[in-house]
């Protein structure tokens, strides 16, 4: 015998019991993301790897180890030359959608919102895999700190609808290209005496990329950052003004948000204000419910037009899981509303005819199994069905079932032509 084929390491089917909190999830995001204004896109899940690598910036995990490349396919020029992969995140694609799409001629900004899977070649742990869905939100076309505070607001509402409390917002500004290039520097200073005493991939981002080494989670290179210098003493007047702009209109919306100097986000063209949302009983690396930030330099970094952004990616992977395990709000998943239960052979077509009138007002499942009655009501108590239309050959003869409430026990005698009534 073949050893049963398992799904790729990393990835996961979400079964049913696990698709309603998703469900939940989803649907709160697209009803809170309507209710802002924002426009439904789906955008392809492959990208050319040139959009990715310069959208989330060379130097990132993301870019650097987590990509899927696919193969070169087909034997024309074009196929055989492009080099694509797996998206890894949606605001590239939404910039570069912008542009081809003409949204950038209509009216500005453009708000967008997507709900897709996402591919990430990390190592599998939990809430940690490598396809997962996310929420992501843009706004692209002003760059007017409203939108900013606009975009948390409505991602916290969005958490908020789904139940989950204790979330807190991690709130910084990272500068822009005006300002960062001294902050850097002067992160370069305070880390190259210590290169030796940080872990390798630290100790060439000190010149490759310093931003970095405030991302990094190894126990070594932890003491160093409290004395690091902050990017909030750094900022420019007009980085500056956004920012407090930012905070303020958060005061003004009733949220509440914690300054962290470290948060730093792990793409390269975020500008000015960053944000993410954490939870606590997520614990360790994997505690981010999402976040986002400010992108003014990516349309340009991708060959358009500068043009201003801001957006958030929330996983929705992990809101699900807290839905599931920690508020324990979603029911168990029901198979149907209505169990027809044919007690003889020879009922499939009036069984189905009964399913046919029940399901005009409720979901309805016919079992058409060649089990005892015994174990067609065991079966049917098992799948949270709420009634059970029971039929045996005579009754079908006569047009009758025995509807049955199976919370209650009650059963009564009910006509195919009324049914439908006695179930509404
Ligand atoms: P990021 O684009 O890395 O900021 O991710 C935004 C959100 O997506 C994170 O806060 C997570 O909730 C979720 N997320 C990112 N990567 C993964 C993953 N590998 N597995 C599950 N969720 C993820």
């Amino acid at each position: 015998m073949t050893t049963p084929i398992k799904a790729a390491r990393g990835v996961r089917d979400i079964l049913p019991a696990e698709r309603a909190a998703f469900a939940v999830v989803e649907h709160a995001a697209r009803e809170q993301a309507r209710r802002y204004g924002y426009q439904d896109v789906e955008l392809p899940v492959i990208e050319p790897v040139e959009l990715i690598e310069r959208g989330v910036g060379g130097d990132t995990d993301v870019a650097r180890k987590e990509l899927y490349r696919l193969e070169p396919h087909g034997d024309n020029d074009a196929d055989a030359a492009a080099r694509l992969v797996l998206r890894p995140e949606a605001t590239a694609s939404m910039v570069r959608a912008y542009f081809q799409g003409g949204l950038n001629q209509g009216p500005q900004p453009v708000r967008l919102f997507t709900i897709g899977p996402f591919f990430r070649h990390d190592k599998p742990q939990h809430l940690r895999y490598r396809q997962f869905v996310q929420f992501d939100v843009e706004v692209i076309g002003d760059d007017a700190p409203a939108y900013d505070a606009e975009v948390i607001e409505l991602t916290w509402g969005w958490l908020a609808s789904v139940g989950i409390e204790h979330v807190s917002l991690e709130l910084n500004s990272i500068g822009d290209e005006s300002c960062r290039p001294q902050y850097l520097a002067a992160l370069r200073d305070y880390y190259r005496p210590l290169k030796d005493r940080l872990h390798p991939d630290c100790q060439r981002r000190v010149e490759a990329n310093p931003l970095r080494l405030f991302d990094c989670k190894e126990p070594q290179c932890q003491p160093f950052k409290e004395a690091a210098p902050r990017i909030t003493d750094h900022l420019c007047a007009p980085c500056a003004a956004a920012f407090e702009e930012v905070k303020s209109l958060l005061d003004a919306a009733g949220l509440e948000y914690r300054l962290n100097p470290y948060l730093v986000r792990g793409l390269d063209y975020y500008t000015r204000t960053v944000f993410e949302y954490q939870h606590e009983s997520l614990g360790g690396a994997q505690n981010s419910l999402g976040g986002g930030g400010r992108y003014d330099g990516l349309a340009g970094a991708l060959g358009y037009p500068e043009t201003p952004g801001v957006g958030f990616a929330g996983g929705v992977d992990r809101v699900a899981f807290m839905l599931q395990h920690d508020l324990g709000a979603v029911a168990p998943p029901v198979v149907a509303d209505v169990l027809v239960l044919p007690m003889d052979d020879g009922l499939d077509r009036a069984a189905g005819q009964v399913g046919r009138l029940a399901r005009a007002v409720r979901s309805t499942a016919v079992d058409y199994s060649r089990r005892s009655l015994r174990a067609k009501m065991r079966a049917a108590d098992k799948t949270g069905a709420r009634w059970a239309a029971i039929m045996n050959a005579e009754e079908a003869e006569r047009r009758v079932v025995q509807l049955r409430d199976l919370t209650s026990g009650d059963q009564r005698e009910v006509a195919w032509d009324e049914l439908a009534e006695a179930l509404a």
